[in-house]
């Protein structure tokens, strides 16, 4: 999927220097990539690497998508 481009600034420390997260307790092996998760070399600050933003907000989206999900998969199943 494309070439791995030059992550964005840290927000907290200012550094370019920063390793993709292959895996998180929030989003597995898939949370990470869709939101570009990486982490700075330099202070260990996790943020977008696109947008040079924290990704807090789209990890709060993403696990309370998944709740729903995951409850509404368990609704289905209970029901047939
Ligand atoms: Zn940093």
């Amino acid at each position: 999927m494309g070439t791995y481009e030059k992550p964005k600034p840290c927000p907290n420390c200012g550094q370019s220097d920063a390793d993709k997260i292959n895996f998180t307790w929030w989003g597995g092996a898939i949370g990470p990539r869709i939101f570009n998760h990486v982490k700075c070399n330099y202070c260990s600050t996790k943020y977008n690497a696109k947008s040079g933003d924290s990704n807090t907000t789209n990890i709060i989206i993403y696990t309370v998508v998944l709740v729903i999900i995951a409850f509404a998969l368990v609704f289905m199943f209970q029901g047939g």
